[in-house]
């Protein structure tokens, strides 16, 4: 860690410190200078950041905080008075007409406070500034800042930031932008004789998990977020590399201008932009002092998640252009706008130790314990590990300095380590603080042995229900509210209650009765009683809730929910042949493969999107005398649901009409949480129009539809090309379909 300042303890406030705090103070600032610089670079220059942004926040705030309190230490080179960046060789070189400059940073409430207040000082003379000034407020988009110089509404060159002075001439690459207009419309009027355009080029959330999908198939270097994938994307030396990249641009001001009217007002400003053609974000609105730049802020992070690109923040700037003359600059950035930032999605924290949890099914997974750290806006400690593969692949040690990202309510993950951190691995230092995690040979919990399958990536305990975390997994599983739904069933009660071998399977649960429920701790009579009656009610159920609650592998809400509607009864079920039933539809979709070659009307595939590695997992389940055991024992306590007939083993071609609607012949996957319905109303919805709603993605899955929190299912829509789209998407799609009928493409 030697010569590392961001590990050094951090200097007191000016002039209280010990005799030597200038010097102290001044190498400081030096290391702080150094490694800015060093950050810099990684970031300008190679696309490859090696800390968070929260990490350099951090340092460049510690860095203008020792310059306040004494501004000899500030030299001309320091990041603080200039813009960071350069221009890389290779591409020629722009002169910018104005200067591309940086914007002040703003992390909390009172720094905006604080600017509404500088701009009411300067000013002063300004009658109309007396009462709350307005600002325009808009997203700050992450990505990179891009000059456009269109001539006669012409696009003639396209240049990078650089330095703020320099920039790199990037006219082919951008070209290659279908946002990018290459003429503006004068639909709304003459068009200047020189008009600068000022924007962000970035790549969407989705574009960036498909493009590191594909670098990743190819062995090729993955990106470590779509800011940075973007500015690699648009440095390309060859166009035609770019043009492979799915990149975006939004615009959001303008530099030089000649002859033409300049738009009072940003705000209005913007406007023009966009009826020139050129894409500006939606997300905008004029809003009055503090409370209304507040307010924005606070709107646009509730927003932020569901944006389909990344933003680090909201950017004011005062309404009125006039104003900004008076305004004016400091060294890197104007005195009319601020950058507000979000609390940062990606902290820098310590490794402590890897621990392993073992799930309902026996997966052993590695769980990462933490130094605590504030990230997206809370304090994370424990993080999932995914795997083994997933850990060697990141290549962590315990002791190492990690990168943590917690967005939205996505679970909190391990990004990767910092390697560099690391001290050499002969020293005594590496011996003493660095372990590797090896995964236990044996179920940390029972004992069993652990196993793992052919093409699966978790080790699992073979313990079954002997294993008494699985047995608590199960049991929690079961009771929960879209199972069986048992109220006041939770996770201290079930550790309590296997813990004393009170239950072992789901059947137990029947039995018991309120006098062994009050002896537990922190049970009285009245909350047993009140178990005893919840107990009871589940017993009146649903099929697909019972199937969901038997904890299935492969089989969630949705399949059972299919199997359920198909089949009627747990009889059919049990009885079935699931190897035949994978054959005969196999023989289905042929047949369908040939009608549709053919242009004739599809037959209805039973089960459809239930693949072999559901149909196994259900043929496993019921081979199992114990699993067969539980479920007799659960109906013989009383379990019940309404029975209908089957539907899966009737004769498909006695049905051949295609399904109606907007959505037939389409196969949908839910998953995350959509932003205004449920996923159940959601999949009612899909299905009202036709569409059929699938537990897991192949690459005969139609859409999937993913909301926030997405997991795997997403990345695997990913990895097969299979779209995805959100809830808007789905509704846009009925909509569409609705009025085209016929086309089914
Ligand atoms: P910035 O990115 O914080 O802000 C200025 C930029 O915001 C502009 O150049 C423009 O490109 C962009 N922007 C987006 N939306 C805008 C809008 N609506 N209006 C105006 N501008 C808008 O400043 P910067 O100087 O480009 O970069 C500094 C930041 O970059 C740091 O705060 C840090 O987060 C990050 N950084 C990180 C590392 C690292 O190693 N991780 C290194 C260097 C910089």
């Amino acid at each position: 860690m030697h010569g590392d300042p961001s590990s050094a303890r951090a200097p007191g406030p000016a002039g209280s410190g010990p005799a030597g705090g200038a010097s102290e103070a001044a190498a400081r600032a030096a290391a702080l200078r150094a490694l800015l610089a060093r950050y810099d670079h990684e970031y300008y220059v190679l696309d490859a950041p090696s800390v968070p942004d929260a990490e350099y926040d951090r340092l460049f705030l510690e860095l203008q905080r020792l310059e306040q309190a004494d501004p000899a230490l500030i030299v001309p080179d320091s990041p603080t008075q200039r813009v960071s960046g350069q221009p890389v060789e290779g591409f020629g070189e722009v002169l910018h007409a104005r200067p591309m400059l940086s914007l002040n940073n703003a992390f909390e409430d009172e720094d905006v406070q604080a600017f509404d207040r500088r701009a009411h000082e300067l000013l002063a003379d300004q009658p109309e500034a007396a009462g709350d000034i307005e600002y325009s407020a808009e997203l700050k988009y992450d990505g990179l800042a891009v000059s456009l110089r269109y001539e006669h509404g012409v696009l003639v060159r396209a240049a990078t930031r650089g330095d703020g002075t320099r920039g790199e001439d990037v006219s082919a690459n951008v070209r290659t932008i279908r946002a990018v207009p290459l003429r503006l419309s004068a639909a709304v009027g003459a068009l200047p004789q020189v008009l600068e355009v000022r924007g962000e080029v970035l790549m969407f959330r989705d574009d960036f998990r498909r493009m590191n999908a594909r670098q990743r198939a190819a062995g090729e270097r993955e990106f470590v977020n779509p800011r940075n994938a973007a500015a690699g994307a648009l440095r390309q030396l060859d166009p035609a590399v770019t043009a492979t990249r799915p990149l975006r641009f939004l615009a959001y001001g303008i530099g030089e201008l000649v002859g033409g009217v300049e738009p009072a007002r940003h705000s209005l400003l913007l406007d023009w932009l966009a009826a020139l053609g050129l894409p500006v974000g939606a997300h905008r609105r004029v809003v009055r002092g503090p409370a209304g730049m507040l307010d924005f802020y606070r709107a646009m992070q509730a927003a932020r998640a569901d944006l389909p690109y990344e933003i680090d923040g909201v950017v004011y700037k005062v309404d009125r252009r006039d104003w900004h003359d008076v305004l004016g600059f400091v060294a890197r950035a104007p005195r009319f706008a601020l950058a507000h930032k979000f609390p940062a999605e990606e902290a820098l924290t310590e490794l402590l130790d890897i621990e392993v949890q073992v799930g309902r099914t026996g997966a052993i997974t590695p769980v990462a314990r933490l130094r605590p750290v504030f990230v997206g806006g809370t304090t994370v400690s424990n993080a999932t590990l995914h795997n083994e593969d997933e850990l060697r692949r990141k290549d962590l040690l315990i002791g190492d300095t990690v990168v943590v990202r917690r967005a939205g309510d996505v679970i909190p993950e391990v990004v990767r380590a910092l390697t560099e951190r690391r001290p050499p691995p002969d020293s005594p230092e590496f011996a003493t603080r660095f372990r590797r995690f090896e995964m236990p040979q044996a179920c940390p919990v029972c004992g069993s042995a652990v196993s793992r399958g052919e093409g699966e990536a978790a080790w699992r305990c073979v313990g079954g229900l002997y294993c008494s975390a699985q047995r608590k997994q199960a049991l929690r599983h079961f009771a929960q509210r879209r199972a069986m739904d048992i109220e006041g069933l939770g996770e201290k009660l079930i550790d309590q209650m296997v813990d004393a071998d009170l239950v072992r399977t789901p059947a137990d649960v029947y039995r018991l009765d309120a006098a062994t429920l009050a002896a537990l701790d922190r049970m009285g009579e009245k909350s047993a009683a009140n178990l005893v009656a919840a107990i009871d009610r589940s017993r009146t159920t649903t099929l697909a809730r019972f199937l969901f609650g038997l904890g299935i592998r492969h089989v969630g809400e949705e399949v059972a929910r299919q199997l359920a509607d198909e089949y009627g009864d747990i009889d059919a079920l049990m009885s079935e042949d699931w190897a035949r039933r994978q054959a005969d539809k196999a023989e289905l979709q042929k047949e369908n493969a040939r009608r549709r070659g053919r242009g004739e009307a599809l037959l209805p595939v039973p089960l459809e999107g239930i693949g072999p590695e559901i149909t196994d997992s259900l043929q496993r389940f019921f081979a199992e005398p114990h699993n067969r055991e539980v479920i007799a024992a659960l109906r013989a306590a009383g379990v019940h649901w309404p029975v209908s007939a089957p539907r899966a083993a009737a004769d498909p071609a006695a049905d051949a009409a295609a399904p109606a609607g907007a959505l037939a012949g389409l196969g949908f996957v839910l998953t995350g949480t959509l932003p205004t319905m449920t996923r159940d109303e959601a999949g009612a919805l899909i299905r009202q129009h036709g569409g059929s709603v699938i537990g897991s993605v192949s690459r005969k899955t139609s859409y999937v539809v993913a909301g926030e929190a997405a997991g795997s299912k997403r990345t695997k829509a990913d990895s097969l090309g299979v779209p995805i789209i959100d809830e808007d998407g789905l509704l846009r799609l009925i909509q569409t379909r609705a009025s085209a009928p016929g086309d089914d493409t």
